[in-house]
């Protein structure tokens, strides 16, 4: 009988798994994540979950019985040690080995940490899993109860989310950014300068062109502050390390499959084995033009599960959609449609004062990409004008009387 296995039970591996019933897969699926909790949903980790706004039972992705409807057999606290490519199988650290006909990888990423002293003290954290925000939380209490203050590393999604929750929470937390502006990789200036305005109008304190040095600690081990390079020390009861992440790919680099900071999939999520797909934060994906794309997002994970589980279906369903992202800081939901590196040009549709409006962003006159703000319609128009590439002019685009969707009718 076909057996596939998927090693990951977050959003891309239980994407793929479902995808391969959906297209009248009929062998056995078996899901192996090695954290103790079955499927949940990452992103409010850092938002209404940190922040004690949801319960457990709204974080499940997909309860274990409805996967086991499915006939997906879901095994927590089940890691794969290694992939055996000629035997076709997998050894898993409770010492047993399991074959596959086809196997797909899915094992996210893992966040970057600091190479300071002082980083492993306690009291220091970075955030990926359920764990590490019920850790961040209860240690925000404390912070709560003796007003010690939180210091976010890193002024990236992230951290800035960690940081409006903090805020909201009533703690005083400081955003020690080296870059001279917020989220400077992904947003263009002119919106950097609005989310720097939006948390210190909340009374977050925001250092540009930081050079951390050590985070130190007292007698107890626990962290007293963060050291500057220029010698300023930032008091501290908290620090999250918000640095990024890396691709989790050492499986795929043990066993041979070709990887360059993330295992490389086409946009179909083949590897260079066809037993194997990838799919979610684990890939860098290859372009048509040969470039390699690495995108972290719940939609990403979710379109390169399904072609994933297309391509061992024997059928061809690449991911091409526009990409789409989503952040929630204070009241503010940001939604970023397309990719907005080379841009050249920008136009502003709405207002920024009042924390309405959308950012449009141009390469040689054709639009890239939309930031918006508090303007989900905006962000839905932009999906279908760059699915369907069609461009407004920057004038049409800064004129809020000018109707964007009459132009998908011509
Ligand atoms: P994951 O969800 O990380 O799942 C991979 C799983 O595989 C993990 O459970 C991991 O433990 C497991 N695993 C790894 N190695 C093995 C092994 N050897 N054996 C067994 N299991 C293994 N994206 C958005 O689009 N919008 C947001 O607002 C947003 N907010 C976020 C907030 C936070 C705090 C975080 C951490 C991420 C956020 N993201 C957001 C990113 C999004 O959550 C990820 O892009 C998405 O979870 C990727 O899914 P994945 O399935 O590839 O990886």
């Amino acid at each position: 009988m076909e057996s596939i296995v998927i090693v990951g039970a977050g959003h891309a591996g239980v994407q793929a798994a479902e995808a391969l019933r959906v297209s009248g897969f009929k062998g056995s699926i078996t899901l192996l994540g090695d954290e103790t909790y079955g499927p949940y949903h990452r992103p409010p980790l850092s938002k209404a979950w940190l922040a004690g706004e949801m319960n457990s039972e709204q974080l499940v992705m997909r309860a274990p019985e409805i996967l086991a409807r499915k006939a997906i057999e879901l095994r927590t606290g089940t890691a794969v040690n290694r992939i055996d490519r000629a035997a076709k199988l997998v050894k898993l650290s409770d010492g047993s080995a399991l074959s596959y006909t086809g196997l797909v990888l899915a094992t996210g990423a893992t966040p970057r940490s600091l190479s300071l002293p002082g980083s492993d003290a306690q009291g220091v954290f970075t955030l990926r899993s359920r764990d590490d925000a019920s850790a961040i939380a209860a240690h925000m209490a404390v912070c709560g109860e003796k007003q010690l203050p939180v210091i976010v590393i890193g002024g990236g999604f992230i951290g800035l989310e960690v940081a409006a929750t903090a805020c909201k929470k009533g703690l005083s937390v400081t955003v020690l950014e080296a870059a001279p502006r917020l989220l400077g990789r992904v947003l263009a200036p002119v919106l950097s300068e609005w989310y720097a305005q939006l948390h210190r109008g909340h009374g977050v304190r925001l250092v540009f062109d930081a050079r951390v040095a050590a985070i130190e600690a007292d007698v107890q081990g626990g962290i007293s502050g963060v050291r500057m390079a220029n010698g300023t020390l930032y008091p501290a009861g908290l620090v999250l390390v918000g640095i990024g992440v890396v691709a989790n790919d050492q499986l795929a680099r043990a066993a041979g499959l070709a990887c360059d900071r993330g295992i490389v999939v086409d946009s179909c999520g083949r590897t260079n084995d066809p037993l194997i797909v990838a799919a979610g934060d684990c890939t860098v994906r290859r372009l048509t033009d040969g470039s390699l794309i690495r995108l972290e997002s719940v939609q990403n994970a979710n379109e390169q599960g399904k072609s994933a589980a297309a391509t061992l279906m024997g059928i061809d369903k690449p991911f091409t959609a526009t990409p789409w992202f989503w952040s929630d800081q204070f009241d503010r939901k940001l939604q970023m449609a397309g990719l907005s590196m080379g841009a050249d040009q920008w136009a502003v549709r709405g207002e920024m004062a009042a924390g309405t409006f959308s950012v449009y962003h141009f390469k040689g006159g054709q639009l890239l990409a939309v930031d918006s703000v508090n303007a989900s319609k905006d962000h839905l128009q932009a999906r279908k004008l760059l699915e369907a590439s069609v461009s407004p002019t920057q004038q049409q685009a800064a004129d809020v009387s000018f109707d964007l969707t009459g132009l998908l009718s011509h």
